[in-house]
């Protein structure tokens, strides 16, 4: 074995060690790494197929084993170029969809076929014989057409990588640079010395490229050694993103869907990293059956939505959206998705509590004060009827007294609801305090309230409260009163006076109904 061939084997079998070693680095600290290093470690055990197969190919003495170290090669060095290519867009942030990721491991897979068949077809080397000059294991080759194909994607993957990595130069704080001209390097020497190999100025029969890899492992290395920002930035700006309690999804200038964070998918179970690159109207018809409510012009807009949850409640959200600007170029845009529901429960709980009497669950002396004087001036207004009703349980502090409170309370419940029969859906009806309530009636004369304050009184006492202990009889009293019509009374004073018919009422004898200024009235 001539000293040459020593050198290439030494140097070969160091780029393969070396890809070794950075494999099990990297798998060491994969947690570091997060999904990174999978990309990594995947590029590092094909360089290292590549590299100890090249090696053993260089030790072989017979074609047959020369071919068969090629094919070993192959396994590995055509699946390297798409895998860093793949890492450098993971590194860089750049998303792609799985099933343009798979396809980027077609031609590498069919090489490795052309490879293994090639003494059937040719298609791969046209030629491929022990160098008649040189001897085993120099070869001569002549490159045939699946050849220059599997060159060419080799060298797209491997520019594509060196473009990106440049395209964030400007980008990068000057701290990373140098880790950026290390990844630049590592993607360019191999690169170079296959070109240069492919024209011709190296050695002839032997591939040099494995010969350098050595050197883009160290570069490599040196990167991953000597700085965080292979592990610390992107996993931060992973870890920053997906520990957003908003959804959140990112839309491209032209609207279409990038990124999404983990928020974002518990809020939307059916959206998938398939549907990044589709038109966001539909990705949001997908996942809500509808079209997306709000614009998406890059003015911050906000508004509320409405959605089936996966347990079938509904959760209400707030959209917000936000410009990604770059200097003044438009980038794209952020939508924000906060989810509402407990606030908007909240909400609605503190109103009906404002509202509504917890006990009866009608309104409250707030709430019927506050639509009454609206209707009240309503009628004012048109000169139409309006009469009141105040209303008094007889004798309740003695139910209290001999059934106890709790009773007391079904017994409010119990009045409630006979009176309540008794009225029209809306009408307006309170508890005006204690064990009073209060009715307001637009459109009712006070005959016509009197005739309804009759129902309601002979309703509860054909209607006694039935419990466990006995029958509990109850009756009520009820004071009437109807707005003069052409004059200045206010609300109170008209409630005063409905107070007055009821005071006659308890005081002749209660279980009766007063209308003030009735015809039994004072
Ligand atoms: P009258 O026929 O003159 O109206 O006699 P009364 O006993 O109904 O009237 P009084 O004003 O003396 O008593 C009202 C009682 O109602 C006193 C109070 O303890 C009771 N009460 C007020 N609010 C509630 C309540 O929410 N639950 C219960 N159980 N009792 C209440
Ligand atoms: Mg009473
Ligand atoms: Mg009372």
């Amino acid at each position: 074995m001539n000293s040459d061939l020593t050198a290439a084997i030494t140097l070969v079998c160091t780029s393969g060690v070396l890809n070794l070693y950075l494999g099990f680095y990297v798998f060491a600290k994969r947690h570091n790494y997060t999904h990174i290093a999978r990309l990594f470690i995947l590029q590092a055990v094909c360089v290292t197929i590549y590299c100890m197969a090249s090696a053993f190919g260089l030790m072989s003495t017979t074609l047959e084993a020369i071919k068969f170290w090629t094919v070993v090669q192959y396994a590995g060095m055509p699946f390297s170029p798409p895998l860093g290519l793949l890492f450098v867009m993971q590194y860089l942030g750049i998303r792609i969809a799985p099933k343009w990721r798979n396809a980027l491991f077609i031609i590498p897979a069919i090489s490795l076929i052309m490879v293994a068949t090639n003494d059937w077809h040719q298609l791969h080397y046209r030629v491929f014989e022990i160098d008649p000059a040189l001897g085993a294991p120099y070869v001569r080759q002549e490159i045939g057409v699946w050849y220059m194909i599997h060159g060419l994607f080799t060298f797209a993957s491997m520019f594509v990588a060196f473009l990106l990595i440049l395209s964030r130069w400007r980008e990068t704080a000057k701290a990373y640079r140098p880790q950026i001209v290390s990844l630049l390097c590592g993607q360019l020497v191999p690169m170079l010395t296959a070109f240069v190999y492919l024209i011709g100025f190296t050695p002839p029969g032997i591939d040099p490229v494995p010969m350098v890899l050595w050197l883009s492992s160290l570069l490599y290395l040196w990167s991953i050694r000597t700085s965080r920002l292979f592990t610390i930035m992107p996993i931060a700006k992973d870890a920053i993103f997906n520990g957003i309690n908003d959804g959140v999804m990112v839309l491209d200038e032209t609207n279409r869907l990038i990124e999404f964070n983990q928020a974002c998918k518990s809020m939307f179970p059916s959206l998938h990293r398939s549907m990044f690159g589709t038109d966001f109207a539909k990705v949001w018809h997908e996942l809500a059956g509808a079209s997306f409510p709000f614009g998406l012009d890059t003015a911050a807009d906000n508004g509320e939505i409405r959605l089936p949850a996966a347990d079938r409640s509904e959760r209400t959200y707030q959209v917000r959206t936000s410009p990604l600007r770059h200097g003044n170029d438009s980038k794209g845009l952020l939508l924000i998705f906060t989810d509402i529901t407990e606030l908007k429960r909240l909400q609605v709980k503190l109103e009906y509590q404002a509202y509504y009497d917890e006990l009866t669950q009608i309104y409250n002396r707030r709430a019927f004060f506050q639509s009454c004087k609206r209707e009240y001036a309503e009628a004012q207004e048109h000169a139409s009827a309006f009469t009141v009703i105040l209303m008094d349980i007889d004798h309740f502090k003695s139910v209290n007294d001999t059934y106890g409170h709790a009773a007391g309370d079904q017994l409010l419940v119990h009045v409630v609801n006979v009176c309540r029969s008794q009225l029209e859906e809306g009408a307006l009806f309170a508890r005006y305090g204690g064990e009073e309530f209060v009715l307001a009636l637009s459109g009712y004369t006070a005959s016509e309230g009197e005739a309804l304050a009759n129902r309601m009184r002979a309703g509860l006492e054909a209607q006694p409260l039935a419990k466990e202990e006995g029958v509990i009889p109850v009756t009520i009293s009820l004071g009437v009163a109807e707005a003069e019509k052409g004059t200045e009374e206010t609300l109170y004073q008209l409630l005063n006076r409905a107070d007055k018919a009821l005071y006659a009422a308890k005081h002749e004898g209660r279980n009766r109904v007063r209308v003030y200024g009735g015809v039994k009235a004072f």
